[in-house]
């Protein structure tokens, strides 16, 4: 049984304000995708696929030649998941990571937690207790106040078994994540808690964060 990887890098950084694709963004002199990248270094895979904003397609094949091929990505993320996908070429019985290139701060260990609850049960996502009281919101009223006791942020590392992943891309449903779209196919899928170090870089303050957390880590700026 191989293990492939799929890290979709397509997204724009509106949010967090960058001219440029947000996989590109440095944090201590280096890309938010390489970051992420060495993240992964650790652990041995098959095939590495990035799915890249079209129009920069050659720029990330320049960038990330010999670490990864590089296809185009889609107008949503899991467009851009689903293209990177068809370019691995996976048997049924292999298994499938899909990483968010936004979430370079996932360790070594998180990433085998993931990949072992995948073996053992074909399916699973790394997932973060919910510490805050969730409230649903219309207008400006808070409508109803959400029993926090059993609820979780899901992340990636998420990781499947590649029949799975198919047989629900067929379906053409639409979900938010992968483990969203196996659970409207009935397949139970695993939460494997992990750190809330693991966060997604969406707003300049989390560049902030994570750039601070990596200096922790002891990682400088590139030399
Ligand atoms: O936009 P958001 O931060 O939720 O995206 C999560 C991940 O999906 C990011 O790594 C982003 O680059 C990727 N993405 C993509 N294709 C899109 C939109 C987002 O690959 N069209």
């Amino acid at each position: 049984m191989a293990i492939f990887l799929v890290i979709p890098a397509a997204g724009a950084g509106t949010r967090l304000k960058s001219p440029g694709p947000k996989a590109l963004v440095p944090i201590l002199g280096h890309s938010i995708l390489s970051w992420t990248l060495d993240a992964f270094a650790a652990v041995s895979f098959e095939r590495v696929v990035i799915a890249a904003p079209p129009e920069r397609l050659p720029e990330f094949e320049r960038l990330f030649r010999g670490k990864a091929a590089v296809v185009a990505g889609g107008p949503t993320r899991s467009a851009s998941v689903r293209r990177g996908y068809q370019a691995l070429g996976a048997a049924p019985e292999d298994l499938v990571c899909i990483h968010d290139a936004a979430r370079p701060m996932i360790t070594a260990s998180e990433i085998e937690s993931v990949l072992s609850a995948a073996r053992a049960g074909g399916a699973a996502t790394a997932a973060t207790p919910i510490v805050d009281t969730v409230k649903r919101v219309e207008g400006e009223r808070i409508v109803a106040t959400i029993e926090r006791e059993g609820l979780y942020a899901a992340g990636t590392p998420q990781a499947f078994r590649a029949d799975l992943l198919g047989r629900a891309f067929e379906t053409g449903r639409e979900a938010t994540d992968e483990a969203g779209l196996l659970e409207l196919l009935g397949v139970s899928v695993t939460a494997v808690p992990v750190s809330r170090w693991n966060l997604k870089i969406t707003t300049p303050e989390d560049l902030e964060l994570a750039e601070a957390l990596l200096r922790r880590r002891g990682k400088g700026p590139a030399g």
